[in-house]
């Protein structure tokens, strides 16, 4: 079990940030050589290594270990850290390792490439052929399980180590795609008294785009449009707008600037009093920190046709938002959701993002079709992209039903057997190649993507120990 530790130590040592991962890539490559393990590289920065069956076991099917080898790169606000070449250091307080709030600690995959490390150098265990495959990129566009050579592996049955309880079997996940709404602007001339202002909603909580999409968060997109649209029977013209900051985060605040007769400012603060009030009793955990603020400004942006801008207005209130479909086979789960999660202007164009996520790509497929209806209705351009498979659930899985009877009897809880509406990359390998059977597992670890992040080491020692005991029985 040590050694899992000593491998992850090892690792930390590594800077991976996502698309930097020449370093990683050169340390298991040389780790491997260095034990005469099958070891090979691609453009990619993949790697793959491959350990012979143990005595015994040369009989039973092969099986895939597999890790992606970068990692977030955050750091807590006022912490010195440079990602491309300082190690990672950590603390352990008890059972808990973490970097003390201090940067992303790396368990997300770290901890599942010292595992891979820790099991192809221990030659006491007893297993069929198993081969090893680190990933560059999963935290980006996943690039490096995309673009993985799946006739490298022989492999039908595949453990993926990027979850993060030791109680859980992850057995499905979503696919997505973005899609990209355009609109040329056109500027309008005015005559009359005006006046400038910025209106902006912000203090919601914000999150993932696919693990809390069914909170009911709220998206301050929608809400500011929703906020534009009771302003209808005012005087008033869009000159800009800044929604959100990433496609695949929930937006938390949004706002634009409004150029609005004189006559029409008292309406103006009324009715935004109003939409407070909406908004506190529509969010009552939210009330302390929603923000809803008028200010008076100066802008040199041009002012948008009403024409055009309302064209925008109705394609963004008609598009489809957060949750869609709920799933008939997990409690719970979301099937498919849309995320509007970003707008701004760029070169005189409006751009609106959706992001789309779904467990079956024809529920995917359907949400884009609605997306290219609404868009066309409203005269916007579209195109499509960031395209990521879905990993669908199997009722027959004999590698499901292994680690079932394995963590139920060693267990300590009841197992859980899951789906994420989140993307995986057993979406990929699942896609590249018929009749895969694939699991998704790992030690109890919090807070990824956060310099929060942390794992158990008492998790990881039972995760271990079950690992190996699930490889002693794998005789498939
Ligand atoms: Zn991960």
């Amino acid at each position: 079990m040590s050694s899992v530790l000593k491998e992850f130590d090892a690792i930390t040592k590594i800077p991976r940030p996502s698309f930097h991962e020449e370093k990683i890539r050169d340390y298991l490559y040389n780790w491997a050589k260095e034990r005469n393990i099958y070891v090979e590289s691609d453009e990619y920065k993949n790697i793959f290594m491959i350990k012979p069956a143990s005595l015994g076991y040369e009989s039973y099917k092969p099986i895939a270990l597999q890790a992606h080898t970068d990692m977030v790169a955050e750091k807590a606000l006022g912490v010195e850290h440079d990602f491309l070449n300082d190690p990672i250091e950590y603390f352990i307080d008890g059972d808990i390792v973490s970097t003390r709030g201090r940067t992303t600690l790396g368990a997300d995959n770290g901890l599942g490439m010292a595992i891979i490390l820790a099991l192809f150098d221990d030659n006491t265990l007893k297993h069929p052929k198993l081969e090893g495959i680190f990933t560059s990129a999963e935290e980006e566009d996943f690039s490096g399980a995309a673009n993985f050579d799946i006739n490298l592996i022989q492999s039908k049955y595949l453990i993926n180590l990027d979850c993060c309880n030791d109680n859980q079997i992850v057995c499905a996940s979503a696919g997505g795609i973005t899609f990209d709404g355009y609109k040329q602007l056109c500027y309008a001339e005015l005559e009359g008294e005006f006046i400038d202002c910025k209106i902006s909603i912000s203090g919601f909580q914000g999150g993932h785009s696919g693990e809390d999409i069914h909170k009911g968060r709220g998206n301050t997109n929608i809400l500011l449009f929703r906020l534009l649209h009771l302003l209808s029977d005012l005087d008033f013209y869009l000159l800009d707008i800044s929604g959100g900051s990433f496609r695949l985060a929930i937006p938390r605040e949004s706002s634009a600037t409004i150029r609005i007769s004189k006559k029409d400012s008292n309406s103006l603060e009324k009715l935004v009093e109003e939409f407070r009030e909406i908004l506190i009793l529509e969010f009552p955990n939210s009330t302390d920190s929603i923000k809803i603020e008028i200010k008076e400004t100066k802008s040199n942006k041009n002012p948008i046709k009403c024409k055009t801008f309302n064209d925008i207005k109705n394609y963004i209130l008609t598009s489809p938002v957060d949750i869609q479909i709920m799933s008939n086979s997990f409690e719970n789960l979301v099937d498919c959701s849309c995320n509007l999660g970003e707008i701004f202007i760029r070169d005189d164009k409006m751009v609106i993002i959706s992001d789309i996520r779904a467990s079956y790509d024809s529920q995917r497929d359907f949400i884009v079709e609605k997306l290219k209806i609404i868009a066309k209705t409203y005269g916007l351009d579209y195109k499509t992209y960031g395209e990521y498979y879905n990993w669908q659930y199997k009722k027959e899985s004999k590698l499901r039903s292994l680690v079932e009877s394995v963590y139920t009897k060693n267990n300590r809880e009841q197992v859980e057997i899951v789906a994420v509406h989140a993307g995986l990359e057993s979406g990929f390998f699942d896609h590249k190649k018929d009749g895969m059977d694939i699991v998704s597992l790992g030690p109890n670890s919090w807070n990824f993507h956060s310099p929060m992040e942390a794992f158990s080491i008492s998790s990881l020692k039972y995760f271990y120990k079950n690992l190996i005991e699930i490889l002693e029985f794998a005789k498939f």
